[in-house]
């Protein structure tokens, strides 16, 4: 490990963040983390439990009147001060998220700026929560609507992006003037933890938030979605997981935003642009190694174009360095842990079985570190694996179609309903296409939607609720409606 790598981890601190404190678990249990390029043990940090989970809900209990009742110009101030600091330390959180969770660091610096614009964006939000007045249809009484903070909420982050999705749930909490107890996944704790110590640096005050990492997530979230305190549950992972959650917080009836898995398809029609497709699918399939809810899984294509596009495609994906991300000009990082090659290898001998054709990479690397090559596959049987499950690595799976119908029909064919993709130089083709798309966000023309002035989301089995856009607030707002007599 270089001086400068040592010196960004001895930067962080490796305990729990509970009531503007750090602390040890109460068992005083600890675990490493990994980085997954070499399978060394970055650092060993506090691993918590359900007491330290529910000392961090007392806290989030705690500040929460204060905080809501905190000017919304003062609390915008405090969020926007920490995107300044994110961005002041854009690249020692590049390294430090690099070092935990593997993407090239390129990808790490991109990541950190569109975590902080979060911030930027919510920011601004924060005194723009409004209200209505108006007169009732009968003309005697009139309405009144107001929103106010939903409360303490709890927040389950995953390991894809260490801290785009902690900061995508804690800017609209924070400037709606809810606290929150955040759980970063086990595997990238250390970003949480980092912005833990910004939001304080930036004026946060004590218990706003809590960060409590920890190997236990059932246990911990038992305790704290049983807890009458806790308002809201917002997660983002698996699907699987996602059920769970909502059936878990049917007692206390939670509010909940379920960012879940998607199945995205990349739809190109023979009327498109190659050149763009080409790039719109380098970025959709191979940004954090495709190891995104929004990446690319199943490339539809016209019959017409279909392998023009996989030579092209597969010459790029062919071409990328891959390493251990540290290293400036690698394309290509490793994947989070062995389970994960072990799944991306299952669902690619699984389309060979099947009759698709390895138009390049195909598997796994030798030596440390979970890397998998970038691997194009075509003529993939529509009944493949790799058609119905969440890739989430390096692998371009190529279907064709022949006619717009079936494109849309195999578009549909999941029960995901995240993000599409379609390139066209058709608008009214794109837009009859987009209309019938089930999925809550389609990237046209353009293989990335991520915006944090963007309604994220999904439909279907990706989940409800927005994250980012004016939408974004929302989801942290209670809405309260007086019935005015005006005639009293
Ligand atoms: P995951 O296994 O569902 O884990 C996500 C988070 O849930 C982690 O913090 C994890 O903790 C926690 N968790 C696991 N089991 C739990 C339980 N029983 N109770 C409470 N929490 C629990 O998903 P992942 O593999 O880390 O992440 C990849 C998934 O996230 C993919 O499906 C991807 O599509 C989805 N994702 C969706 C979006 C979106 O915005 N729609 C964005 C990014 C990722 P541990 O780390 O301790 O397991």
């Amino acid at each position: 490990m270089s001086e400068r790598e040592q010196a960004v981890l001895s930067w962080v601190n490796k305990q729990l963040f509970i009531g503007g404190k750090w602390v040890d678990s109460s068992t005083g249990a600890t675990y490493g983390v990994e980085d997954p390029a070499t399978n060394l043990i970055l650092a060993q940090i506090a691993d918590a439990g359900p007491e330290d989970a529910v000392a961090a809900l007392d806290a989030a209990s705690a500040a929460f009147e204060a905080w809501a009742e905190t000017p919304p110009r003062a609390r915008a101030e405090v969020i926007r001060r920490a995107f300044e600091i994110i961005m002041e330390r854009q690249e020692d959180l590049a390294l430090l998220m690099t070092m935990e969770m593997g993407k090239p660091i390129s990808e790490s610096r991109s990541e950190v700026a569109y975590a902080a614009e979060f911030f930027r964006w919510f920011a601004e939000e924060a005194v723009r929560i409004d209200g209505r007045y108006y007169v009732a249809p009968d003309g005697n009484s009139r309405v009144l609507t107001m929103k106010q903070p939903v409360g303490p909420t709890y927040m389950i982050t995953p390991w894809n992006f260490p801290l785009a999705m902690g900061t995508r749930k804690i800017g609209p909490a924070l400037a709606a003037g809810c606290t929150v107890v955040l759980k970063p996944a086990e595997q990238t704790p250390l970003c949480s933890l980092a912005l833990a110590q910004i939001l304080t640096e930036a004026g946060l005050p004590g218990g706003v938030v809590n960060v409590v990492n920890t190997t236990s997530p059932g246990p911990i979230t038992d305790a704290l979605v049983a807890d009458g305190r806790l308002r809201k549950l917002s997660f983002t992972g698996s699907t699987e997981v996602g059920k769970m959650l909502v059936a878990k917080s049917a007692d206390n009836l939670l509010r909940l935003s379920m960012e879940l898995g998607g199945n995205a398809p990349f739809i190109v029609f023979d009327d498109a642009d190659l050149d763009l497709a080409v790039e719109g699918a380098m970025v959709a399939k191979m940004r954090n190694m495709g190891e995104a809810c929004t990446s690319a899984n199943r490339f539809l294509v016209s019959a017409k174009v279909a392998d023009a596009f996989a030579d092209r495609l597969a010459a790029r994906m062919g071409a990328m360095r891959i390493g251990r991300g540290t290293e400036e000009g690698i394309q290509v990082g490793p994947l989070i842990d062995a389970d994960a090659v072990a799944k991306v290898q299952g669902l690619v001998k699984d389309a060979l079985t099947r009759g698709a054709k390895l138009v390049t990479g195909g598997d796994k690397l030798d030596g440390a570190g979970h890397f998998f090559a970038p691997t194009v596959l075509t003529n993939v049987n529509r009944d493949a694996r790799i058609s119905a499950e969440e890739i989430f690595g390096p692998v371009a799976s190529i279907v064709t179609f022949d006619s717009e119908d079936e494109a849309i029909h195999l578009a549909n064919s999941t029960e995901y309903g995240l993000v599409a993709y379609v390139f066209s130089q058709s608008l009214s083709r794109s837009l009859r296409v987009i209309e019938k798309l089930e999925t809550g966000m389609v990237g046209l023309n353009q293989g990335l939607v991520s915006n944090a002035a963007a309604p994220f989301g999904g439909v279907k089995h990706s989940g409800f609720g927005r994250e980012g856009g004016f939408e974004g607030i929302e989801e942290y707002l209670a809405l309260k409606y007086v019935a005015i007599n005006h005639r009293a």
